[in-house]
């Protein structure tokens, strides 16, 4: 299947800068405001959002499945009702009226100064409103680390793992957007010198390195999606830190696994990435034949992308430093499969549906995704630029997590996440 869109020889005439992660090719969708005007619907090219409010008004999108409605709204859901072959249609459309090849918009001055908007004026507001969130722990060498960690080498993986994509129900109201802080966390706790729980702030604050997928509407309770169909209900990507509080995570999480040492926050980026932007960037997955998987979880062709992964901490005044670099591709287990493990048994999934990859964690030490695997527990501190060092997370500490993949000459990029820890309220 070709998208019309991915072509890698369009150029726009808009100007992107060079490294953008928002060429022609990318055209990923988010939710802006401007001023005191209501959010929108937008999408993005270069330094630019593209009003699609404005370019719905104009009348730019007509003989398309949608409705003002859908782009007069403060999240994407309503657009992303009409499905995989709505927003590849719409997404086509952008790309035709923003190919230097074309003169429809261009030529009109007084519609391009309402459609595009430098993105220095623009707010980003959280893009999807999301009901339900499921978190996924699928990189193998990030599974491995933490079973090395709390168990030893021989046992790091736990029997189920390679036979199952292990996830669990995550907290999907405190899903926040890039550029809003948070407050250290506050619970319960059991150092392991000590006999009795106490109370009090968590020590051993940590993100996790993840992108996230979400769901176009599924199929009725009782139904099941196969790998093979999965992409059907998989709108896009966008950048994921699914922050932890360890110290909190390791007393609470036995018998039913993480609870408030995970529910306090989980940060977005602003841009949804369509699958259908990252399909030139597909990439073959590690084979699965020691154990073979479940037929259910067979799946056929690329299905795994190659997306560069940076996870950055910047002290509060200070510059950033780079503590991580992974890979999408490092995924045992992929977003095909993760759906159809999750329908597998009847499960509905709703529009709006987020799904986190789990750590993505590289087969190199500098590639791990989490301050636990590269603080190695504590037992390694990282070295700052400024002279001092990292554990885990400090107050005043921002947590920025970056993405591109890149192939051709393009670059299709998420922008960022960065998230600022505030002392605990
Ligand atoms: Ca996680």
């Amino acid at each position: 299947m070709t998208i019309a869109a991915n072509d890698p020889t369009f150029t726009s005439w808009v100007n992107v800068p060079e490294n953008s992660d928002f060429p022609i090719q990318n055209l990923p969708f988010g939710i802006i405001k401007v001023e005191n005007e209501a959010p929108r619907v937008a999408s993005r090219i270069g330094d630019y959002a593209i009003d699609l409010k404005a370019l719905s008004v104009l009348g730019y999108t007509e003989n398309l499945p949608f409705s003002l409605s859908d782009f007069d709204a403060s999240t994407l859901n309503s657009m992303m009702m009409k499905g995989k072959d709505g927003t590849r249609k719409l997404r086509d459309r952008l790309s035709k009226l923003f190919n230097a090849e074309s003169v429809d918009l261009k030529s009109k001055q007084h519609h391009v100064d309402q459609v595009l908007i430098p993105m220095a004026q623009v707010e980003m507001l959280m893009p999807i409103d999301v009901r339900d969130y499921t978190d996924f722990y699928s990189s193998e060498q990030h599974a491995y680390n933490v079973g090395c960690l709390f168990r030893d080498p021989e046992n790091a993986l736990m029997p189920n793992w390679k036979h199952i994509p292990v996830g669990y129900h995550g907290r999907a109201s405190s899903i926040i957007v890039s550029g809003q802080d948070i407050y250290r966390p506050k619970g319960q706790k059991k150092p392991p010198t000590a006999d009795v729980p106490i109370f009090g702030q968590s020590n051993l604050l940590d993100f996790e390195l993840e992108t996230v997928f979400f769901t176009f509407q599924g199929k009725p309770l009782g139904d099941t999606i196969s790998t093979k169909e999965a992409e059907d209900y998989i709108f896009g990507m966008a950048l994921l830190n699914d922050w932890s509080a360890r110290d909190i995570q390791g007393w609470e999480y036995v018998p039913l696994g993480p609870f408030l040492g995970k529910s306090f926050a989980s940060s977005v980026s602003p841009w949804i990435v369509t699958i259908d932007a990252l399909e030139p960037f597909r990439v073959a997955g590690p084979t699965q034949d020691n154990p073979k998987v479940l037929p259910y979880l067979e799946y056929s062709g690329n299905k795994h992308i190659d997306i560069n992964l940076d996870v950055i901490i910047q002290p509060e005044n200070g510059e950033e430093n780079l503590v991580g670099k992974s890979n999408y591709r490092h995924m045992y287990w992929n977003m095909n499969q993760q759906l159809a493990h999750h329908t597998v048994n009847g499960c509905n999934i709703n529009c709006g549906d987020a799904m986190g990859s789990g750590t993505i964690s590289g087969p190199e030490i500098g590639m791990y995704g989490s301050m636990l695997e590269i603080s190695w527990k504590g037992t390694k501190p990282f070295q700052m630029s400024d002279g001092t060092e990292r554990k885990f997370i400090n107050d005043g500490d921002t947590v920025i997590m970056r993405g591109y993949s890149k192939k051709d000459g393009v670059r299709v990029g998420f922008g960022e996440v960065s998230t600022k820890v505030l002392p605990t309220k």
